[in-house]
């Protein structure tokens, strides 16, 4: 599957000068609502995320979305891996289930994402639910930005990655972006502003 073809597609792959969650200014975004806002397309790529994670033996019991932004990928793996679909919201510090869902002990999950940036989102969502008992399996996201290591793929894990070591993460593809402080960002040199599109792309 040509993921970076399909976020073209659907104008959710945009260009120019943007502010992302961190503070820091790319002047590329991933939009991920506009490649899921067309549920038969979105079903394809997480029909495709769901088999890299069955052909890598891994067994699950629920996926588990990190509010708001993870909801919608969450949503779809878990009607691809045919399991049962949460997600946790933010509280002060950290996140936490509310709802009425609930975690059993030992419920084997996985933590899915829109994208993967740092992942630290993902990380509060796994503290959430290993404090409930459930066990992390592994992580999963439609985009990698190139900071985690994801199984399969070609980069290494940098020291902004967030996530354990010791859990794969299944993307379906890089996209590493150059990423600049405000300080050192050329397009603020050129006189330019950061626009915040609406997401941590
Ligand atoms: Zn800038």
């Amino acid at each position: 599957m040509n993921v970076e073809q399909a976020y073209k597609d659907a104008n959710a792959l945009l260009e120019g000068h943007f502010l992302l969650a961190s503070g820091n200014h790319s002047n590329r975004y991933l939009q991920s609502a506009k490649v899921l806002e067309n549920p038969k397309k979105a079903s394809l790529l997480t029909d495709a995320l769901a088999s890299m994670i069955n052909n890598a033996g891994i067994e699950v019991d629920t996926v588990c979305a990190p509010a708001l932004g993870g909801v919608l990928a969450g949503y779809e793996l878990a009607r691809s891996l045919n399991v049962r679909s949460i997600f946790v919201e933010k509280k002060e510090s950290g996140m936490e289930l509310r709802r009425g869902f609930e975690v059993a002990k030992g419920e084997k999950i996985i933590i899915c994402e829109d994208i993967i940036t740092t992942g630290g989102s993902a990380l509060k969502a796994a503290q959430a639910i290993e404090a409930l008992g459930g066990k992390v399996v592994a992580f999963a996201s439609l985009a990698n930005r190139g900071f985690c290591q994801r199984v399969g793929g070609n980069d290494t894990a940098k020291s902004e990655c967030a996530l354990p070591g010791n859990v794969p993460l299944f993307a379906l593809d890089d996209f590493t972006f150059e990423m600049f402080t405000p300080d050192a960002c050329p397009m603020c040199k050129e006189g330019g502003t950061a626009i915040k599109p609406g997401s941590k792309g």
